[in-house]
């Protein structure tokens, strides 16, 4: 008998199936599109703490295009530059393949073109027929098999994101367009607010000058164009931008983790689980270290559950801490954001934080300096205060997830008034 089954192959799936593989459980991995296809196909900014947590080594020259590159933050009343911080771009087809072949290495099968369908007990029906395992892991991303019937995210707590690589049609022309805003080749200009609060366009003229990374994301559901459209807005608009490389586009789980990442011998893993960081819709980092932890739990004869204890503890008060401020977020206006960048509420510490996945640094320096333009933005005040009391109450009732499943429902409703 089989010791785990994982549905899905992608960055998440392929991650567990090589760790569990390797600590000697017997592995069966099945994806439903061919094996290349599997996972994200675009390029994904990964902080490099968490190839460092999952025990994965650090991408190579074919898999990133080098160090973190210096991230400039544009509002449209505001600006910010991160200089130094942790995230480096990954060519996901990359990721995912090594991910995989290290899994095949450490003995996992890896059954491609196979859909899981449903699962009764410890079997899963797939089009290959049923396959029993003593457990379960669903890495099948948002729309997979949903093995445990967990919720359906919200459309007001999907991000619509795309990224392309595409040619540089017309250098001279791109170099103009970056220098106007002060941004040099191979560092990142991120504009905000673009269509919402929550809302990017990051462009990066990579440092071979041949290829250009565009990144979107907004919340279609507050009435906003998709990334995919913001995308490719920009694309018709600017014509020194050349033909599409490759690329993608999809929804991505911005709400906190589901409260229930375990039931019985099925785990929940990644997207799935909806594993992302919800300021700025990144998973895979998340999906990772999770992968990890799962695959510890297992190898060291530990029951599932302590698998989602611990990720709750440790990482969903993390991630709902940034929610708090997700939600206020997508509600506020360009301007708002732009008058926070302004006033140094969201500063280069600040931002770095984010974009490493950490909490920002708290002295009572920073505090006084960010109440000192909050005295002529009562208003503001107010509403950043709420944020501020709830993040904090929210996270410190992560450290208090229940060991007992039956005090999940009554923590997860205090969970749901503190998140408003
Ligand atoms: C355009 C875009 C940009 C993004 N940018 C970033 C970024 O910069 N940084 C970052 O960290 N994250 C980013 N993300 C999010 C990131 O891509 C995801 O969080 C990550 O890919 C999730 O990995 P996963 O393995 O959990 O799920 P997925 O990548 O969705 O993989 C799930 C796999 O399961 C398979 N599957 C589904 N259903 C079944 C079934 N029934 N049976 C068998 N197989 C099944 C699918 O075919 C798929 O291969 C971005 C997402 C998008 C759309």
């Amino acid at each position: 008998m089989l010791d785990v089954i994982v549905v899905g192959a992608g960055s998440s799936g392929a991650a567990a199936s090589a760790f569990l593989a390797e600590a000697g459980l017997r592995v069966l991995c099945i994806e439903r599109r061919p094996l290349d296809e599997a996972g994200a196909c675009w390029v994904n900014g990964v902080p490099r703490a968490a190839f460092a947590r999952a025990g994965v080594a650090l991408p190579g020259h074919d898999e990133s295009d080098g160090p973190p590159a210096v991230f400039h933050v544009v509002a449209p009343s505001g600006r910010a530059v991160v200089p130094v911080h942790d995230v480096v771009d990954i060519d996901m087809r990359r990721l995912v393949a090594r991910l995989q072949a290290r899994a095949v290495a450490a003995g996992a099968r890896i059954m491609d073109r196979t859909t899981v369908r449903a699962l009764a007990g410890t079997t899963v029906t797939t089009d290959a027929g049923p396959f029993t395992a003593r457990y379960l892991v669903d890495a099948s991303g948002l729309t997979g098999a949903r093995l445990l019937g967990q919720p359906r995210v919200s459309p007001l707590d999907l991000c619509a994101a795309a990224q392309q690589v595409h040619a540089v049609r017309d250098l001279p022309a791109a170099r103009t367009y970056f220098e106007a805003h002060g941004v040099k080749p191979g560092e990142v200009l991120g504009l905000v607010g673009v269509a919402g609060g929550y809302s990017v366009l990051n462009v990066r003229l990579h440092a071979n000058q041949e290829t250009i990374g565009i990144l979107t994301g907004s919340i279609p559901a507050l009435g906003h164009p998709s990334g995919k459209a913001i995308l490719d807005d920009f694309v018709a608009t600017h014509s020194w931008v050349g033909e599409r490389r490759f690329g993608g586009s999809g929804p991505i789980p911005l709400r906190r983790s589901h409260d229930r990442l375990v039931a019985g011998n099925v785990a929940l893993l990644g997207d799935a689980g909806c594993q992302v960081f919800p300021a700025h819709g990144s998973g895979v980092g998340a999906g990772l270290v999770a992968a990890r932890m799962l695959a510890d739990t297992l190898a060291a004869g530990r029951p599932l559950q302590d698998y989602e204890l611990a990720w709750q503890r440790e990482h969903g008060g993390l991630f709902a801490f940034f929610d708090v401020f997700r939600r206020w977020n997508q509600r506020a206006s360009a301007d708002t954001i732009g008058r926070m960048m302004h006033l140094g509420l969201v500063d280069e510490l600040a931002l770095r934080a984010g974009i490493d996945q950490v909490l920002p640094p708290v002295t009572s320096r920073t505090i006084a300096a960010k109440l000192r333009p909050l005295w002529r933005e009562p208003s503001l005040a107010a509403e950043l205060g709420v944020i501020a009391v709830r993040s904090a109450a929210v996270r410190a009732l992560y450290a208090r997830y229940p060991r007992q499943p039956a005090l999940v429902p009554h923590w997860a409703r205090l969970v749901d008034r503190l998140l408003g």
